[in-house]
């Protein structure tokens, strides 16, 4: 049994329910902590859901207990195989195992069923014969008690027949329902007699074509809990006014009743989280799929070259807590520069790319200078970069006029080519319409690493990849997709905050020689550009594709 997590990169901080896990042991009211993640395969998890995946396997880990994956696969119409195995792949992305213990609530419908059958017999749920509308209209307000309904009286032997029959199928959708016996008059709406069962003729992904009655998130979820022996039933706070009803379904059962806790779920600006809202996104083709960069998930966020470590340290940054509260995307997005500052491999790209002629350096000779991969690890060692007569550099590392301050090329003044040479602006080649379509500069030959002017001080340090050895590639840019720090606010279409320049496609990119053939899912640090994945999905060897993670807070051409 692999019960086992991967250690913790950071020690996770105290919060609430830690102290509560650690009582629970402590007293002996537990040995084993067992908690679970509970999705519902309808979708694919998104940056909320990782908080909840860090905190339940988090406690395991930490606490030498167990978290089961259960998929809470109560409603077949929305639901697929698709998200299941999507869910399951990104859990294990994440970082964590469930090990042996992989549930479906579905693979308890026999049993759901058979306890549905003790509630009728005890008195406890009955069937209703009213429509959706019906029900609705009778629920009565937060300041109203409900109204009974006329069927609520039935006998015990009636209700066991018609639920029977339900279940054999007799009855057309939405004919009947099965409804706990609570309270029509309850302050809590959810004990208003609430529908257990409902009649739906859809085979389930997962069960098959066995049923035509399926459970209600409500009476499932505690049921499957109690079966699991989960100990600490962990949801976020909108399920706290469920808590009375999970409580009276497993006492009216008699059987084991965890303890639910609730916290405050993940909200973060910038971004829409609803599964429906994201679909949405899919469907109208405003994203191009579930993993496209920009999008909250976690195919996304991974696509875009997210690290799963930077995830965790997010979600353990972040904290547990049970009041509401926002978090800046900045949080996310500086959690994956520091991990990648330490991980990443610099390289040299060039995404705007204008020509350079270095006038008085042979057309036939190439240089090779040997570069750290990274300025501080030794250990992650070096690559020899090519140098020639041609080169690009950014278009916006030279100015015609400089603007006041600016440190780079321009006519007469001198850079440092990074790790190479220092060069001097000689003269532009214009096209027709007066665009500078080249720069010409001479070069200082004493001025590369060991040599006798190499410690020359200039003002501004550029980047720069040889022309002959350049590769060519596609580099995504990406930005937010919403402008608005809260698209989903209400009261205007969430849409209309979408970002126009979310996306930035450029298609001739010159990378350095290196990169040509970057693996698929490889990260670097384009120096002064910022961090980059090669894609996983259309980079391929000798034709790289990049998508950019996150900008650079400094670039070390700036000052340093
Ligand atoms: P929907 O978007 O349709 O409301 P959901 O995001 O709640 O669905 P589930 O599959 O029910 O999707 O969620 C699985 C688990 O993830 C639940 O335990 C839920 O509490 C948790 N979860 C979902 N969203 C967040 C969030 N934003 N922050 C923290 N936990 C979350
Ligand atoms: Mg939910």
């Amino acid at each position: 049994m692999s019960e086992q997590q991967p250690a913790a990169e950071t020690t996770a901080p105290a919060n609430f329910l830690r102290t509560i896990v650690a009582d629970d042991l402590a007293s002996g009211k537990h040995t084993t902590i067992v908690t679970r993640f509970p999705p519902e395969p309808n979708g694919y998890l998104h940056i909320g859901h990782a908080k909840s995946i860090c905190l339940n396997f988090g406690l395991a880990r930490d606490f030498g207990g167990r978290c089961h994956l259960r998929f809470d696969d109560t409603n077949p119409a929305k639901e697929e195989i698709e998200y299941a195995e999507s869910i399951k792949d990104t859990v294990r992305w994440l970082g964590f195992d469930w090990g042996e213990h992989l549930y479906y609530a579905s693979d308890y419908f026999e049993q759901l069923y058979l306890w549905a059958e003790q509630l009728i017999s005890q008195g406890d749920a009955y069937v209703d014969d009213q429509t959706a509308e019906e029900m609705r209209a009778t629920r009565g307000t937060l300041t109203e008690a409900g109204t009974e309904s006329p069927y609520r009286n039935r006998s015990v032997e009636e209700n066991l027949d018609l639920f029977r029959r339900m279940r054999g199928g007799e009855f057309p959708d939405g004919a009947k329902v099965l409804r706990a016996r609570i309270d029509m008059a309850s302050p809590n709406m959810n004990l208003r007699d609430p529908a257990m069962y409902r009649i739906l003729h859809t085979p389930h992904p997962h069960a098959g074509d066995k049923w035509c009655i399926y459970p209600m998130y409500d009476y499932a979820h505690g049921q499957s809990d109690s079966i699991e022996g989960i100990t600490h039933s962990i949801c976020t706070l909108e399920f706290e006014d469920h808590k009375p009803l999970y409580e009276w379904f497993l006492d009216k059962l008699g059987i084991y009743r965890p303890r639910q806790y609730e916290f405050a779920r993940l909200n973060l600006n910038y971004t829409v989280m609803s599964k429906r809202k994201l679909l949405q996104l899919v469907q109208d083709g405003d994203v191009a799929g579930w993993d496209d960069p920009r999008m909250p998930t976690l195919v996304g966020i991974r696509r875009r070259g997210y690290t799963p470590e930077s995830v965790r340290t997010f979600c353990e940054r972040i904290g547990v807590g049970r009041n509401d509260n926002w978090i800046d995307v900045g949080v996310l997005e500086e959690c994956v520069r520091n991990d990648l500052n330490e991980k990443a491999p610099r390289a040299m790209a060039v995404l705007r790319p204008l020509k350079l002629v270095i006038e008085d350096y042979p057309g036939d000779r190439v240089e090779e200078f040997e570069t750290a991969n990274h300025p501080q690890k030794p250990e992650m060692g070096s690559r020899r970069v090519p140098f020639s007569r041609e080169l690009y550099i950014e278009q916006d590392d030279f100015m015609e006029e400089p603007a006041k301050g600016f440190k780079r090329l321009s006519p007469g003044a001198e850079v440092r080519l990074r790790n190479a040479y220092i060069v001097q602006c000689t003269g532009v080649v214009k096209d027709a319409a007066g665009n500078v379509i080249e720069v010409r500069c001479s070069h200082d030959p004493g001025s590369h690493t060991g040599g006798p002017t190499a410690d020359r001080k200039v003002k501004g340090v550029i980047h720069w990849v040889s022309a002959r050895h350049a590769v060519q590639a596609e580099v995504r840019l990406y930005d937010r997709l919403f402008s608005d720090p809260n698209p989903d606010r209400g009261g205007q279409d969430y849409k209309s905050f979408l970002n126009p320049a979310s996306l930035e496609v450029i298609s001739d990119a010159q990378l350095e020689r290196s990169l040509a053939d970057a693996a698929p899912g490889s990260r670097f640090q384009f120096e002064r550009q910022g961090y980059f994945c090669a894609d996983e999905k259309d980079s391929a060897p000798g034709r790289p594709v990049f998508n950019r993670t996150v900008t650079l807070r400094d670039s070390w051409g700036a000052g340093k």
